[in-house]
This record gives C-alpha cells, structure tokens and sequence, in this order.
C-alpha cells in the first residue's frame, strides 16, 4: 500500500488500540497481536492479478499489453472498484486504490470489499477496435476472478459505459446461464446500467461540499463558532459569502462537478476555472459551464485549447496553461484529475482554502499535512467521491432484481447515504484537532476492525 494511505491506516489502528472502549474483550498481550494482524490485513492486498494482454493492432503489430486486478479486501463483500486505463498505470498505483476502495466502502456502509483494475495504454492511441479487443482480452485473462459475487469492476479513468458493456458482454459469453447484468457496473442504460451512474460521482463530489458548507453550516453555525477548532474557523469565513471556484479535471467527474456547482443556488458560487489534459480555461467573471460541456462533448472530451478553437466556440475567458488552475486565487479547488497533483514541492502556491478530493489520492501525504496545519479544509477521496460507487451498488441491485429505478430515487438514495455518512464524521471533525481525512480512516478502520474481528480473522 502507498505510503499515505498505509501511514493513515496506521495512525487509525494506534489510536483503537489505545481506545479500550474498542474491542472491550480483547485486552494485553492478545490486543497487540489482534492489532498487528489487522494492520497485516489492512496493509497488504489479499491477491496480486498480472497479465500481459497480447493485441494485434490494425496495423499487423502484435503487441503485449501490462494489466492488472487487486483484490485487496472483501471482508465486507465481493471485491469492488474502477478498471483504469492510463499510460502511467502500475502496480503500485492500482494496489492503493484497491485499498482506497476497501475503505471507502466500509466508511459509506456499502457491502462490498475493495479492488481496482488497470491497463497501461493511453487510450487514445488505440482504434475503437483495438480498444475493444483489450476489453475482451481483460475480461478473458480474469474471467475466473470476476462475477457478480466474486469481484465487480466498474469504470475509472479512461473507461466508460462502452468499455463496461464490452466487458459484461465477453464475461456473459464465457460463463453462459450464469447472472452477468452485476459483473460490470457502470454499464450503459441499454445493457442494465443505472440512471444517474455517469453522473454519480460529480454529483456527489459537490453535494458533499455543498452539504459540509450549506446545511451542516446553517444548522450547526452556533456551536462552530465557538469552537477554537482551525477548520471551523475556515468554514465560518466563508458561510454566506459568494466563493469562486476552480476545477481540476473535466472528465466524468469534473465536468459534473463544474456542472453541479454552476448551477446550485445554494452556495453563491461561480465556477470561474476549468481544466483538462491541455490547458486551463479562466474568466474571472464566471465561466459559461454548459456551453463548455457540450463543446467537450463534440470534441473527443477536451475543452478548447487554442486561440482559435475558443474563438469559434464562443465561449468568454482566457487560456492558461495546465496546471495554472493549481495556484488561481480561487475559495474552492475541486480535484478531478489524477493523482498527486498537490506535493511538496507546489503545495506553497495553493492558495484555495476549501479543497475536494473529486479524483483519488490527488494530494500527496506530505502536502496534506502542510494543507492541513493552515487551517485548509482537505475533503477527502474516501468521503467525496464515493458516488460512484453507491450508485453502482444500486446498479447492481437492481440487476438482481432486474427492476430498475427512476433517476430521482437514485440521488435520493445516493445524497441520503452521503448525508448520513457525513453526519457521523462533520461534528467530530470541527470539533478536534484531526483532519477530516483522519476522522474517515478512524470512522473506516473501526467499521472493518470490528467486521474482522466477528469474522474472527484477527489471531
Ligand atoms: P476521465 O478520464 O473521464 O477524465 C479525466 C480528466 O482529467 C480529463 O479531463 C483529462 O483531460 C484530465 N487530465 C488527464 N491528464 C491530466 C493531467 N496530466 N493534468 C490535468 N488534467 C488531466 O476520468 P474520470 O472518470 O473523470 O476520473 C477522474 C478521477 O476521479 C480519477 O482519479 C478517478 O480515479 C477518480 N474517480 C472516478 C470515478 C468515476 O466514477 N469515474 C469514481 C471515483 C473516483
């Protein structure tokens, strides 16, 4: 596991373990040993799957392909997590966002372990064919490891629902007669998928912020501000006031986001930053959101990027260069792109006081630490950006019971879900010292503890 997210997990078992409210009945010599096998479990991926997928490209070429999936935990259920595809794929990579994924699961109550999936390609530089022959080739490689109650995959970045219905249709293919519509989710809605999938994850990134500094604000405002609590005080600075915001990203995740936060009338906020892959596009007075979604969507997903191309969109703002949305003046950044993007040697520059995990693991552990000791609010990967997987879980429920339901019950299940994690986390977090990542792990670390410990695997 990387070295955050395991020193994270560390310093959530070093305070259970001092906790003797925790595990009441497991006391002196046999608490430390119960302790060292939970931080074995939760270190370590329980299975390692490696393959090189060998493609024959349109152009005769045969080439061998590195592909991975983790199985990290499944205490708590089948296996459960995104399949990547990107050039800077690794082992490494995807064995801490298996982890990220067992805890995500076990902190938002969803009844599924944690496993991640990946394949070193830049997907653009394949045909829609040899695209399609890598998603058969994945499927064939781990056939045996996945299925609707071993391990379900699901997209992540680089995949979408075309990839997942390829998928599901080669995995229905080599087990004929078995249930298939839950070995893949985030399917199209055509092949099973759920309504409100796609969007899943953006929208809940920015209900999280927009519950954390709206209604938990409106209604808890008397207590924080009596509180000494450094984040309570960032949070308090802002209630009311108009923010400007930025988002990194504008893929899945973060063209939602933007869409979410330009038109929420809650928080007067104004989107005035997006970015993708090529370029930062700015406008101080708000950026036309919508317009740059549907530009995106005739464009292969990318925002304009020359002079040109924004001339003849008609969209209003400025050109900057890719990581300038980094260091904008902006109240909110929105993380939506790919991990560290934030370390040690840029984290100076940031001056956004409210930041959102839309991505995994965007900042470093070093860089969170600095973030943290001034007072940033950090809303953590764990806690915002779980929507995609809430909702896949109702997708796969509902290929159960292949009753589907309508849009509006799934935002009302997924905020609901949400809401009630983040009503178990918020009033520890403003009213102690620990960072609201921290309060997560503990919150997730505990839940699992417990769940291993009846299962009795801890000895
Ligand atoms: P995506 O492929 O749809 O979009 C990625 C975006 O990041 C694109 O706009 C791309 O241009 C941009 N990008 C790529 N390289 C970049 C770089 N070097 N600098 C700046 N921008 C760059 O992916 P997505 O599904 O939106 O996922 C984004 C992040 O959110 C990933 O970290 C993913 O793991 C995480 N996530 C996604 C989901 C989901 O449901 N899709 C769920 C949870 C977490």
């Amino acid at each position: 596991m990387a070295s955050q997210t395991g020193a994270i997990v560390q310093q959530s078992l070093n305070a259970l373990m001092g906790d003797s409210s925790f595990l009441p009945l497991v006391q002196g010599q046999r608490r430390e040993q119960a302790f060292q096998s939970l931080a074995a479990i939760l270190s370590t991926p329980n299975k390692v799957h490696k393959a090189f997928l060998r493609i024959a490209l349109e152009d005769g070429n045969v080439v061998r392909i590195p592909a991975f999936r983790i199985q990290h935990n499944d205490a708590l259920g089948p296996y459960k997590g995104g399949i990547r595809f990107h050039e800077s794929v690794s082992e490494d990579e995807v064995t801490n966002l298996a982890a990220l994924m067992t805890l995500k699961n076990a902190l938002h109550e969803v009844p599924f372990g944690g496993g991640k999936g990946g394949v070193v390609i830049n997907p653009r530089s394949f045909s829609e064919k040899e695209l399609y022959l890598i998603c058969k080739k994945y499927v064939q490689y781990f056939s045996d490891i996945l299925g609707p109650d071993k391990d379900i995959p699901a997209p992540d970045m680089g995949t979408g629902e075309r990839e997942m219905d390829w998928m599901m249709a080669e995995y229905k293919s080599i087990h004929p007669g078995s249930p298939y519509l839950g070995s893949f989710t985030g399917k199209s809605l055509i092949s099973g998928g759920s309504l409100g999938r796609r969007e899943a994850t953006g929208k809940g990134v920015y209900f999280t912020f927009r519950y954390m500094m709206h209604d938990f604000m409106r209604d808890n405002v008397g207590w924080l501000a009596g509180s000494s609590n450094p984040f309570a005080a960032t949070a308090l600075a802002y209630a009311n006031k108009p923010m400007s915001i930025a988002v990194q990203g504008f893929g899945n995740v973060g063209s939602v986001t933007a869409m979410e936060a330009y038109k929420c009338t809650d928080i007067r906020g104004k989107v005035v930053a997006v970015s993708d892959r090529n370029v930062t596009l700015y406008n101080e007075n708000g950026l036309d959101v919508p317009a740059l979604v549907e530009y995106a969507s005739t464009n292969r997903g990318d925002l304009p990027s020359t002079e040109e191309t924004l001339k003849s969109s008609g969209i209003a703002g400025e050109l900057l260069d890719r990581e300038a949305v980094l260091y904008l003046n902006v109240d909110v950044l929105f993380l939506a792109a790919l991990e560290d993007q934030i370390h040690c040697d840029n984290v100076n520059e940031v001056k956004a006081r409210i930041i959102v995990e839309g991505a995994n693991a965007p900042i470093t552990g070093e860089a969170d630490e600095t973030l943290t000791s001034q007072g940033v609010i950090v809303v953590p990967d764990i806690l915002a950006n779980a929507g995609g997987v809430i909702v896949s879980y109702f997708e796969w429920l509902q290929g159960r019971e292949t009753q589907f339901y309508a849009e509006a019950e799934v935002y009302n299940q997924l905020f609901a879900k949400m809401q009630k994690t983040m009503n178990s986390i918020l009033p520890a977090y403003f009213g102690d010292p620990l960072s609201l990542r921290q309060n997560c792990f503990v919150h997730a670390v505990t839940k699992l503890s417990a769940v291993l410990y009846r299962q009795g695997k801890l000895y």
